[in-house]
């Protein structure tokens, strides 16, 4: 398993009012956004291309057009705040879904859905922003690499190193980008600093 943390003063940017507790959920699904864009900028620089030719305004040429097809999975609900820029940078792509609940108790991650178009040979984007235990992307990671998909990365925009470790036993084979590789989790499984429930800032349910 290999992760990239994109470092980019842009990112930072974006990152540290997206943590900050006086943003408001219009703005922080603003910039939620603005960072799945470029997380998915970044799991994107290795696509396959094949050539077209064109006609510039000036003469012809051969230039590249993306070749790949991708599948988007984001984790409901928090991932949802992900999907529309990545569908945005990618209009083909077709997308699938996984509901996963994290009983607030134990931190264990239930799945209650699960719909998923065809995934054999594809690269798979599972997109869920905060990567805390592991347990449900590693859940997700499974459910798709079942169906097939050749290629499996995961975008979040932060991550824990409890969470990287975890999916590293688990699946190595996983790519994961990220804003951030934070501290640690506390006891009640929150990524410090981190920057609490995405959720619940997402959707102003805190
Ligand atoms: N999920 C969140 O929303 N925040 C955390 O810190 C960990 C998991």
């Amino acid at each position: 398993m290999s992760i990239t943390v994109v470092n980019h003063p842009v990112v930072a940017h974006y990152l540290t009012h997206l943590r900050d507790s006086s943003t408001k959920p219009a703005l922080f699904r603003t910039l939620a956004r603005k960072l799945a864009s470029l997380l998915a900028f970044e799991a994107s620089r290795d696509l396959r291309t094949a050539s077209l030719s064109i006609q510039t305004p000036l003469e012809e040429m051969w230039s590249p057009v993306l070749d790949e097809e991708i599948v988007v999975v984001p984790i409901l609900r928090a991932g949802l705040s992900m999907l529309d820029s990545i569908v945005e940078l990618f209009p083909d792509v077709s997308v699938g879904y996984i509901g996963m609940e994290r009983d607030e108790t134990t931190a264990v991650a239930n799945s209650y859905y699960c719909k998923l178009p065809p995934l054999q040979g594809r690269t798979v984007f599972v997109v869920d922003p905060m990567l805390a235990t592991g347990g449900t992307a590693i859940r997700a990671v499974r459910s798709v690499r079942e169906g097939g998909a050749a290629r499996v990365c995961l975008l979040c925009i932060v991550a824990a190193p409890e969470g990287v470790r975890a999916l590293e036993a688990e699946a190595p084979d996983v790519h994961i980008y990220t804003a951030a590789l934070d501290r640690e989790l506390n006891a009640r499984k929150f990524i410090l600093p981190g920057l609490g429930d995405f959720g619940d800032r997402l959707y102003g349910t805190g």
